[in-house]
Formats: structure tokens, C-alpha cells, sequence
């Protein structure tokens, strides 16, 4: 009985790749220094997969950036702004498209799929000449050879390549991506040949994109994509890998029908209809990859259900083509659980990450085999029992709690128009009021107090002297800039998801349990694993102490549940949105302490909502009306006078502005600056939109300044197709990025423009 892994995570357990490309990128160690790290992550995770005994190990699932990069590094398709020449494609250019160079930006990042993972958006137009101008593929592959280990090449698959592809610039409405294929195909051609002559018998396509909404016209590229490539590919396995949802039954069709293809490879973890389609029939001969094993999340395997499956499947599709595989590649869980210094045991007990999931894999293919590791087996059931049964996870009185909240509306009494009146009376503010989203710049000081009240290096009583500090400052300088509505500037906090879970039961936090979101970029998820609940007030403190300091109104600063959901791991034993509304009551419960302590304007940031958004269409309305649901929950508890706002980042929000509106705050912030258009757009096509609204006047993500007449040109763009009234002027998102050299010029030209604007209406 086989195993199989998707992919593995290039960071290294301790991030080593993150510092090797840093360091290279500060010219503090040359090339030949970043190879050298490089290799030898390679080489320990085949080594690693080897010794576990995994059969179809992947290669090619490295990459110095990114593999969607990588592909178009492999079809030669740089855009012509980067000067390549031809030839076998190095750092520079790479690295240019990845990060940009002195006088290029970089190209485009975007979310892979529903995860936290960014890839560089290919970008084609009808010029783009394919050469095949990187070997990375077949070296990867003779490299592991020569290590003595036979690997899998991985290639994204040409259809999925064309459809995360956006068209150059110029030709955006105009040119049909797909128009591309034939030519794609010619390098594939060369690409495949070469690791044939290399001696490869395996080859993977990755093709996720199948797993979406695909119209006809799509799917007849699959059809024909690997019609075309069917003879370079005869006399080899070819497998077909998809992840992240369910296959939908009309592509299930087409994809098991497509020529040339030997194997098959699903996410049985989030693609439960997927095994139902299976059942109702599968090609004779063919292989199943069968994706058991949860590459998205941190928990164990429930290695006796994931046997039972196996079963049923090995029923169908026979014993010597049933392959045991992760849901998707590793990439998108942590890296080893040995680095874990800080986790209890009974807690370690209920996860794997990577290194573990292989030997997971490889523990599930020996049991199908008859082989069966009584004692690994037995360790993981009652590891599986110990977490259905352990106190901390459960807590009966949260559990009645969000029960209680199913099929009730929560919606605050009184309409938004009438709210912002009675808001109004209170807080006086002028017309095109000004804010920022709540950060302001942390410097390496603030960061050094942190980190040493942590360590117990300095006394509480130092710490909040510190801190008081900070946030005196923050105040002053927005009195000074002459702000309308104040943030405390968040210095107490290191990140706005790890500040609240660090206060919340049911959260854990790891040392080394790091995930790559780009590039060299790493984030550290909490994981959630009990019902949550918050033992005492978690902001007020800070919130008191900073309005105490000025007589203008001071936003309390929490983080939504949807965005802490959205940004940590979370339990797999209970649906998503009971957990959402768990942590829904913890910050309403916040909320309303905030509001006895006076402070009149909450914002509730759901920076993440819009990327919790489930790929496929036919299950995003549920996903929005949890959501929203789960917000209005925070807040339905205060006063009319009491002003909530809310932020989003991203700009893509022309698909979900009713379910945006229905969130009912009073004010929201989002990110806009990169494209007005967009926005703009939305309420020209007539909207009705009553709330207040502050779309980012300026790109917090560059250090540029930006002028006042442009802020203001900006404004009265806005002006133009929404009530002045109800317009609101505040930066893009979080200052904390920034420097004070780049903060304190930009919101002096932030607040000129609004002034200038509010004496022509
Ligand atoms: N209040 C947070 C901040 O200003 C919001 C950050 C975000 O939207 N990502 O830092
Ligand atoms: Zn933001």
C-alpha cells in the first residue's frame, strides 16, 4: 500500500530559509550561501520523507519565493519591464518579479485560494513569447537522485497556470488567457521530455483551480490540454493533484475522462461530497490519490475514521491503486512539533504538523497494507479521546451560550440614521470627520519593553509607566495634527489576533509554528482548541487610561471574531461559525465593558472577513450570514449613542457591499487607496448605503507621502457619489508599519485636505 505527500513547507523548522533569503537580499551573504541553505532543506525533507517510508515523495515543492513564480520563471513569461534578456533565468530577475528593484515595483500578490499563502499573478498578454528558461524542475529531480531518493516531480498544471494568470496591461477586458494554452503547452512538452530523460516515472500536476465554479468553456481546456500533452506523457504515471474544496460533479466528469492521466489525487478533508462521487464511480485501473490527512490545519489525524475511509475506498477503486495522501500540500500547516518547547503534553498530544503528518501518512498506508502499528494506533485514539473529554476543552456554560444565539437575529433596535443623530448630539464632530484604523509606528523601543515584560525582565508597574508613555505621545500628536477621533495607538500589542487569544481560554500558542504567507514572510497562527471565553476585561484598561488623557473621543480597538477565526487554527470537532459565535460573545461582553467605562466610539476590526470567503459560490452566503451574524453579536448590546465601527482590509468589496451593509456598524473603514475605481463603482451603480464610511484616503504600504491635493482630490471623488454627511477621512489601514518620519507628514496633509474640502462644501 502506497503514501504520498502533496508538497512539504521550504521555510525550515526554525525559518531557516527566511533568513538565508533575508540575509542575501541585505548582501550580507552571497549566492552560493543561499543555495547552500537551500539544499539542504531539500535535502532533509526528502531524507526525512524517505525515512518515514513514503513512497511518492514530491520534488519541485521548493521554491526561493514561490511556485507560481517559479512556473512562470519555467515558461520564460517575464514581463518585458524587467529587462530579462533571455537565458537561463537567475536571482535578479527573480527576485525583481518577486520584490521589485530600484526603478520596477514588483508583480502583483494574491491570495492562493482560500488560504493565507500570496502567489505573484502571472501576467500575459498576446506578446508574451514561452521559452522554457528555468531547469528548476528536472535539477530538484536529479538532485534527490543523487541523494538516493526517487521523487515525484510537482508541476502546477498549464490549465491552472493560464486561470491564476491576469491578463497584461492594455488588453485587461480584451484577451482570453486561455488563448495562451497551445503555446504553454509547447514548453510543458520540453519540461516533461526533460524529466523523462532524467529518469522520472512519476509526474504531478497540481490543477486546484478545478476544484471552482469552472464553466464549459474551462473545462474543455482540461480536455484539451491534456489531450495535447497525452503522447510526451505515455510511459509515464501522471497524476492529476486537486485541494482546498469539493470536486463539483460535472468537472468530476471531465477531470476522470481526461486522456493520458493515470492517477487522481482529492482533499477528502474539506471534499466529503468528493468521496460520495467516488462511490458513484471511478475509471477502472486508475489511481486514487486519497487526500486523508489534513494539510490546512494542526490536529492529529483521527487515524481509525481516516482507516474507515480507506476501506470503503479501497473497496472501489481496488487495493494496488488506492494511495494515501495529505488533503493539499504541507505548506499551509507547521513545520515540526519537536521544535515546541512551550506546549503542555496533553495539548501535543492532540496535533501533528508536517513532520508528523508524514508519519501519519505512512502509518495509515501500513495499516491498509495489514501492516498496522498497534501501539502508534492506539497512542492516537486516546489521544483523540482525551480531546473529546478533557475540561479545557469543553465548558459547558459557553457551549449554552452559543447555542442560545442560533436563529435569533441580533440586530441593534434603532436604524443606523437615527443612531448616527443621537451620535451626533454626543460627540460634535465636524463634517468629514478624520481618524486612522488604530496602530501607530512601533519602534524598536516599544518592541524592547515588550519583549522584556514578557521575559519578566522588567516589573509590571515599569511596563505600564512605558506603555502610558506611548500612548501619551500617540494622544498628543493627534491633538497636535488636530484628529477629530483618537486611537491609543495599540503599543501593548504585538499582533491584533495573538493580543486578544493570549487573554482568551480555549487558546494555545506555539514558539516555532510558523507558516509561510510570502516570500520570506512567516505567520504564527493561535490555535484554538477549547470553547473560549474571557476571564476578565481585556482592553479596558488601556482604553480608559488613553481617553482619560484628552477631552476628543478615543476608539476602543478589538479585533472581530470573524478575523480571529480567519487568522488562527482552529478546531476541526465543531463547525466554524459555533466557534465564531463563541468568540462573538467574548467581545460582546468587551464591548459593553467598554462602554461602561465611557468610552463612546468601539471599533471592531474584521480585517479577515472577506478572505474567510469559501471558494465555491454555492456556500458563500451561508459563510456571510454567520459572519455578519457573528458581528452584529458583538454589538447589539449598546446605546444608540454609542458609536461602533468597524475596518477591512482589501479591496474586493463590489461582491459582498450588502452583506457589508448588513454588518449595521456605524462607520466603516476600509482599504481602498490602490482602487478607488472599484469602490467608487459600487455606489454609482446605486447602492443605498446610510451608514458612515471612510474609504483609506492614502497607501499606508508605502512610505510615500502623499500630497494634500491628491488626498483631497481623492475626497472629492468620494464626494461625488456619497452623502457628505456620512463621509469619513482616515488613512488606508494600521500606521504600525510605518515610521513617525513618513506618519507625521502624511496626516498633516490627511487632515489639510479634509479641512480644506469642509470650508468649500
Ligand atoms: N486596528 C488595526 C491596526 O491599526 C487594524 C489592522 C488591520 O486591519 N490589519 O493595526
Ligand atoms: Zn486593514
Amino acid at each position: 500500500m502506497a503514501s504520498h505527500i502533496v508538497g512539504y513547507p521550504r521555510m525550515g523548522p526554525k525559518r531557516e530559509l527566511k533568513f538565508a533569503l533575508e540575509s542575501f537580499w541585505d548582501g550580507k551573504s552571497s549566492a552560493e550561501d543561499l543555495k547552500k541553505v537551500a539544499a539542504d532543506l531539500r535535502a532533509s525533507i526528502w531524507k526525512q520523507m524517505a525515512d518515514a517510508g513514503i513512497k511518492y515523495i514530491p520534488s519541485n515543492t521548493f521554491s526561493y519565493y514561490d511556485q507560481v513564480l517559479d512556473a512562470t520563471a519555467t515558461l520564460g513569461a517575464v514581463p518585458p519591464r524587467y529587462g530579462w534578456t533571455g537565458g537561463e533565468i537567475g536571482f535578479d530577475t527573480y527576485f525583481s518579479m518577486a520584490r521589485g528593484n530600484a526603478t520596477v515595483p514588483a508583480m502583483e500578490m494574491t491570495k492562493w485560494f482560500d488560504t493565507n499563502y500570496h502567489f505573484i499573478v502571472p501576467e500575459l498578454g498576446p506578446e508574451v513569447k514561452f521559452t522554457y528558461a528555468s531547469h528548476k524542475a528536472v535539477e530538484e529531480y536529479k538532485e534527490a537522485k543523487a541523494l538516493g531518493v526517487e521523487t515525484v516531480p510537482v508541476l502546477i498544471g498549464p490549465v491552472s497556470y493560464l486561470l491564476l494568470s491576469k491578463p497584461a496591461k492594455g488588453v485587461e477586458k480584451t484577451f482570453s488567457l486561455l488563448s495562451l494554452l497551445p503555446k504553454v503547452l509547447a514548453v510543458y512538452k520540453e519540461v516533461i521530455a526533460d524529466l523523462k530523460a532524467a529518469g522520472a516515472t512519476w509526474i504531478q500536476f497540481d490543477e486546484p483551480t478545478l476544484v471552482l465554479d469552472l464553466d464549459a468553456h474551462k473545462l474543455q481546456a482540461f480536455t484539451d490540454a491534456y489531450a495535447e500533452l497525452a503522447p510526451v506523457l505515455s510511459g509515464l504515471n501522471v497524476l492529476i493533484e486537486t485541494y482546498f474544496a469539493d470536486i463539483p460533479a460535472e468537472t468530476y466528469k471531465t477531470l476522470t475522462s481526461l486522456n493520458g492521466v493515470t492517477a487522481y489525487g482529492f482533499d477528502l478533508v474539506r471534499g466529503t461530497q468528493t468521496i460520495d462521487l467516488i462511490k458513484g464511480g471511478f475509471p477502472s485501473g486508475k489511481y486514487l490519490f486519497a487526500g486523508v490527512v489534513d494539510g490546512r490545519n494542526i490536529w492529529a489525524n483521527d487515524l481509525a475514521g481516516s482507516l474507515s475511509t480507506l476501506h470503503a475506498l479501497e473497496g472501489i477503486v481496488g487495493k494496488d491503486k488506492l494511495v494515501v495522501s495529505t488533503s493539499c500540500s504541507l505548506l499551509h500547516t507547521a513545520v515540526d512539533l519537536v521544535n515546541e518547547t512551550k506546549l503542555d503534553d496533553e495539548i501535543k498530544s492532540w496535533l501533528a504538523f508536517a513532520a508528523q503528518k508524514v508519519v501519519e501518512v505512512n502509518a495509515l498506508a501500513h495499516a491498509l497494507a495489514g501492516h498496522k502499528n498497534e501501539a502508534f494506533f492506539s497512542a492516537n485514539a486516546a489521544a483523540q479521546a482525551s480531546r473529546k473529554s478533557s475540561p479545557r476543552v469543553t465548558n459547558e456554560a459557553v457551549q449554552k451560550a452559543a447555542a442560545a444565539l442560533k436563529g435569533s437575529d441580533h440586530r441593534r433596535a434603532t436604524n443606523v440614521s437615527a443612531r448616527l443623530d443621537a451620535q451626533q448630539k454626543k460627540l460634535n464632530l465636524p463634517i468629514l470627520p478624520t481618524t486612522t484604523i488604530g496602530s501607530f509606528p512601533q519602534t524598536p523601543e516599544l518592541r524592547r519593553v515588550r519583549r522584556e515584560f514578557k521575559a519578566g525582565k522588567i516589573s509590571e508597574e515599569e511596563y505600564v509607566t512605558s506603555i502610558k508613555e506611548e500612548i501619551r505621545k500617540v494622544v498628543e500628536l493627534q491633538e497636535e495634527l488636530d484628529i477629530d477621533v483618537l486611537v491609543h495607538g495599540e503599543p501593548e500589542r504585538n499582533d491584533m489576533v495573538e493580543y486578544f487569544g493570549e487573554q482568551l481560554s480555549g487558546f494555545a500558542f506555539t514558539v516555532n509554528g510558523w507558516v509561510q504567507s510570502y516570500g520570506s514572510r512567516c505567520v504564527k497562527p493561535p490555535i484554538i482548541y477549547g470553547d473560549v471565553s474571557r476571564p476578565k476585561p481585556m482592553t479596558v484598561f488601556w482604553s480608559s487610561a488613553a481617553q482619560s488623557m484628552t477631552k476628543r473621543p478615543m476608539k476602543g480597538m478589538l479585533t472581530g471574531p470573524v478575523t480571529i477565526l480567519n487568522w488562527s487554527f482552529v478546531r476541526n470537532d465543531q463547525p466554524r461559525s459555533e466557534t465564531t459565535y463563541q468568540i462573538a460573545l467574548a467581545i460582546k461582553d468587551e464591548v459593553e465593558d467598554l462602554e461602561k467605562a465611557g468610552i463612546n466610539v468601539i471599533q471592531i476590526d474584521e480585517a479577515a472577513l472577506r478572505e474567510g470567503l469559501p471558494l465555491r459560490k454555492s456556500e458563500q452566503a451561508h459563510y456571510l450570514d454567520w459572519a455578519v451574524h457573528a458581528f452584529r453579536i458583538t454589538n447589539v448590546g449598546v446605546q444608540d449613542t454609542t458609536q461602533i465601527h468597524t475596518h477591512m482590509c482589501y479591496s474586493n468589496f463590489n461582491d459582498i457591499i450588502h452583506s457589508i451593509i448588513d454588518m449595521d456598524a456605524d462607520v466603516i473603514t476600509i482599504e481602498n487607496s490602490r482602487s478607488d475605481e472599484k469602490l467608487l463603482s459600487v455606489f454609482r451603480e446605486g447602492v443605498k448605503y446610510g451608514a458612515g464610511i471612510g474609504p483609506g484616503v492614502y497607501d499606508i504600504h508605502s512610505p510615500r507621502i502623499p500630497p494634500t491635493e491628491e488626498i483631497a482630490d481623492r475626497i472629492n471623488k468620494m464626494l461625488a457619489v456619497l452623502e457628505k454627511n456620512i463621509l469619513w477621512v482616515n488613512p488606508d489601514c494600521g500606521l504600525k508599519t510605518r515610521k513617525y518620519t513618513e506618519v507625521k507628514p502624511a496626516l498633516t496633509n490627511m487632515v489639510a485636505a479634509a479641512k480644506l474640502i469642509r470650508n468649500e462644501l
